[in-house]
């Protein structure tokens, strides 16, 4: 019979840390744990494949689950005692759902299972207790309409119509009417009076009695989780994250254990280290007398762990350091026992039920790119983990965070501070306040910056927060939903602003004198926690600031094969991509050289030119200006390589013009307006794309071709006499026979003997080309006997592969996305099947006739982690990307050797 449930508890378990796959991220450490002698609450783990088998026979379970189920609750019983269901000593069970990698607050937990009017009275008389056992009735309930009767049911009620809303309206009407101001004011004939409202209303509602049976309860409590992995933030978040929806997710019964039993009980959540800094300090939040979700639903603020993490904000909060002294011991030893078991960061979840300390999760916990690489690289200092292991903890996308805008700190001086909050997410942000996660998204789905305002986040909101450049929330503290999840994402975020008065109906929010409609501008700084009215200037990142990131990135370089170059076409972009740790200029595109309003005139002018001479005379115009240009970047790069590109794009980008600008080149050009026009319907083309662009361009006007390589090899000259060697590698764009490449050649080949026999110096430089068409990559052997280098255009590689336009992929990709006809969108992330093909095919042929042929990237994929694992899979020499992606290749380059 094939096993469903795995038990745990009293120090033994059937599962253990290497079955995450079967028993989800929650339920395999869960298990570890019991291993390692650390108190968790007995329970048992029904396995992921149920999860599989719900969804594939029609939402039902396999027949012999009931069975194992039962087994598994007597095991916890026996452990704890006590008996589900018992009228004299009622066992309560939580039923949560655990994935194979967390998926925070995305899926349902129900809590408190068990309890009925039958099992009341045996609780009470067990805990003598009256009011907790009412308040955890209270809580069963809102929390089991909410889950089971209604999500899972699939019954969706408009806006803040939902049933748990409403339950939460008739607490603050009750205590309203009483005078109470929090929930502790309620007394246990006040929670028995609530229980009785909650069921009618209930009923009213929903249509059914509340369940009194708790086998009822449970079963539902099972469905619901399941259910809840296709409710729709779940697979919003795994669209996001990148989770197939094949794996589903466990569920795992567990014996409560009560943080809310008084005042020598807790709760709390914590984190081995700091997950915003790396800091190695236990940090984390607790509260007293309260249950799990009240530390995340962020309704009371949570006190520090202990002095030591203590902020302006929290320093007169009691830390469970000083309030249980000896139960923080424990927990700060368990803290280290985990981190050296799992030799990794952990974000844990504790309770304690009368000055019983239990675990109640571990896992992986999550980090911003700071704090991942400054961990990574204190733990290879510990000895925890070595070098290999620290390069594949950070993501290469995490280092972006590095290199994300701050606050411009002089203009930040002058702006007007509105509120203060907790720096739950690093980094600076300016955008329009919006109210809503609909909103947050149709704003930025028409091209505007949007800073989202909410009370607090839930679940419901990771789709505007997605979209959204920064979150800020009035409640919630370092550990709630918008802080884990915005940290995930490496976005700006401040939580627990208790000055914000938000009125979502209304859209607006005031702070003090000060009011904000939805659309006004503000900015944050995720760093300092300081939220301000307006607009204050950003400033790029100084990651070389970060000492544990240079660190990394030494090491990155050590292991790495592959060489990293970064496209730019000023000297500014170069040095910038230089400091980044770019080992050359792997794509210069001279075209956007022309965009200065002399050279645009002169560009004009060789484009509408009617014969050979005028061409010429226009083309030669622009010497000076593209000579000064090469000069410049050739200077800042040194002995590095750089490679230039000769003219590529459809000419008509040049000669797209308003009438006031016909007007001004007729003037220049001394024609008439009538005939301009007439040249430029002339050159009109129906596919630009593929029409006269690229290597046509010289071949045509060969003009173009001679005076580019002229600038470039007399730039080259001068600065060889000056002393400073330089590398230009020129590059021939778009070439699909070779006999387009030896044309082009052949020009430049003269110039450069030309230029030699004019100056008499001699200099370096190389002839290459773009492989960005499939007949080049079929026929790459051919070029290869003359090609000095190839350099793959994969974007137009992937276009003409594909027969996708990169510029109209669009309209349709999302549909493609939706319905799964791709997996990714090929022009972010190499279509290494079929793109890739032509890829390896191309160097196979290469390096077959010469196996000296550098090669390298230079399409967008060059800074896309993926593909560069294929480019060094592949045998490239380099791959190029724009100059803030430089450390992002890096570091990916490196990952690609381990
Ligand atoms: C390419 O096609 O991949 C490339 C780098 O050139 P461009 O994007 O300028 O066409
Ligand atoms: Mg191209």
């Amino acid at each position: 019979m094939k096993n469903y449930v795995y038990s745990f508890g009293g120090g033994t378990a059937d599962g253990s840390a290497n079955m995450k796959n079967l028993l989800g991220g929650k339920g395999a450490n869960l298990a570890e744990m019991n291993h390692l002698d650390i108190p968790v609450p007995p329970g048992f783990t029904i396995t992921t494949d149920v999860c599989q088998h719900y969804y594939n026979y029609n939402q039902s379970l396999p027949g012999e689950l009931e069975t194992q189920v039962d087994r598994a609750i007597v095991n916890i019983e026996e452990i704890m005692g006590a008996e589900f269901g018992d009228t004299k000593n009622p066992l309560l069970v939580s039923v949560r759902s655990g994935a194979r990698q967390s998926m925070p607050g995305m899926m349902e937990t129900v809590l408190n299972v068990g309890l009925t009017t039958h099992t009341i009275p045996g609780l009470i008389h067990r805990t003598n207790n009256k009011r907790f056992v009412y308040d955890t009735y209270r809580r069963l309930i809102m929390m089991y309409s909410d889950v089971v009767m209604e999500k899972a049911a699939g019954k969706e009620p408009d806006e803040g119509q939902g049933i748990r809303q409403r339950l939460e309206e008739r607490l603050e009407e009750y205590k309203k009417e009483k005078n109470y101001l929090t929930d502790t004011d309620l007394t246990s004939g006040d929670l028995e009076t609530l229980v009785s409202v909650f069921k009618k209303e209930i009923k009213s509602i929903l249509g059914e009695e509340f369940p009194d049976n708790p086998n009822e309860q449970l079963w539902g409590g099972i469905k619901a989780v399941f259910q809840s992995w296709n409710g729709t933030r779940a697979q919003s978040y795994r669209r996001f994250e990148n989770i197939p929806s094949e794996w589903g997710t466990a569920v795992n019964i567990q014996s409560m254990v009560f943080g809310n039993m008084g005042e020598d009980s807790a709760t709390g959540v914590a984190f081995t280290r700091n997950p915003a800094t790396g800091e190695n300090k236990f940090y984390g939040e607790w509260l007293s007398n309260a249950q799990g979700e009240d530390v995340v639903a962020g309704t009371r603020t949570p006190g520090p762990l202990n002095e030591d993490t203590k902020t302006k904000e929290t320093r007169n909060l009691t830390s469970l350091e000083t309030a249980m002294p000896n139960l923080y011991k424990k927990l700060a030893n368990i803290r280290l026992k985990l981190e050296k078991h799992y030799t990794d960061m952990q974000d844990i979840e504790f309770t304690i039920q009368k000055g019983h300390l239990w675990m109640l999760q571990t896992r992986a916990g999550k980090r911003n790119g700071a704090a991942a690489i400054k961990m990574a690289v204190d733990m290879v200092d510990e000895r925890l983990i070595n070098k290999q292991t620290a390069l594949k903890r950070v993501k290469p996308e995490q280092l972006d965070e590095l290199l994300h805008p701050m606050l411009d700190s002089e203009s930040e001086k002058g702006a007007r501070l509105i509120a203060r909050g907790l720096p739950a997410g690093p980094g600076g942000a300016v955008g329009k306040a919006v109210f809503t996660a609909d909103d947050a998204e149709l704003w930025q789905k028409r091209g505007e910056k949007v800073v989202l305002i909410r009370e607090e986040t839930s679940p419901e909101d990771v789709h505007g927060m997605h979209a959204a450049e920064a979150i800020l929330t009035a409640k919630g503290g370092m550990t709630s939903h918008a802080a884990l999840v915005a940290r995930g994402w490496g976005k700006c975020c401040i939580v627990g602003c208790g000055d914000l008065h938000i009125n979502t109906k209304k859209r607006e929010v005031s702070i003090d004198k000060t009011t904000l409609k939805e659309g006004d501008w503000i900015t944050m700084n995720g760093t300092t926690g300081k939220v301000y009215a307006g607009k204050v200037g950003l400033i790029p990142a100084d990651p070389d600031t970060h000492i544990e990131y240079r660190t990394l990135m030494k090491w990155s370089d050590e292991i790495r094969q592959l060489k990293i170059r970064a496209n730019a076409d000023t000297p500014e972009d170069a040095a910038q991509a230089i400091r980044f740790g770019a080992e050359g200029i792997g794509l210069c595109r001279t075209e956007h050289m022309f965009f200065d309003e002399l050279r645009i005139m002169a560009i004009r002018k060789m484009i509408l030119a009617e014969n050979k001479s005028d061409r010429r005379s226009a083309v030669m115009e622009l010497l000076p200006f593209q000579k000064n240009d090469f000069r410049g970047i050739l200077k800042e790069i040194g002995e590095k390589p750089v490679t230039i590109r000769l003219l590529d794009p459809p000419l008509h980008e040049f000669i797209t013009l308003t009438e006031d600008q016909i007007s001004d080149l007729a003037e220049h050009v001394g024609q008439n307006r009538a005939n301009i026009k007439k040249r430029i319907s002339n050159l009109h083309e129906l596919n630009p794309m593929l029409g006269h662009r690229g290597c046509r361009l010289g071949i045509a006007y060969p003009e173009i071709t001679q005076m580019q390589s002229r600038a470039i090899l007399e730039a080259t000259a001068e600065l060889t006499k000056e002393g400073t060697s330089v590398f230009p590698e020129i590059m021939i764009p778009l070439v699909g026979t070779v006999t387009e490449f030896l044309d082009q050649e052949k020009i430049i080949r003269e110039v450069a003997k030309d230029i030699l026999k004019e100056t008499g110096v001699k200099f370096n430089f190389t002839v290459g080309t773009m492989i960005e068409l499939p007949r080049a990559c079929l026929t790459a052997d051919e070029i290869a006997e003359s090609a000095e280098f190839f350099s793959f255009g994969t974007n137009d590689l992937t276009q003409t592969t594909y027969g996708f336009s990169r510029d109209d992929i669009g309209s349709f990709l999302p549909d493609y996305l939706d319905r799964k006809i791709l997996s990714h969108d090929p022009f972010q992330s190499l279509d290494i099947a079929g793109v890739g093909k032509l890829v390896s095919m191309a160097v196979k042929l290469g390096r077959a006739v010469n196996p000296e042929l550098k090669i390298g990237i230079c399409g967008e994929h060059g800074g896309d982690p993926n593909s560069i694992k294929f480019c060094k899979d592949s045998g490239l020499d380099y791959v190029s990307c724009s100059p803030f992606r430089v450390p992002i290749a890096r570091l990916a380059a490196a990952q690609a050797e381990l």
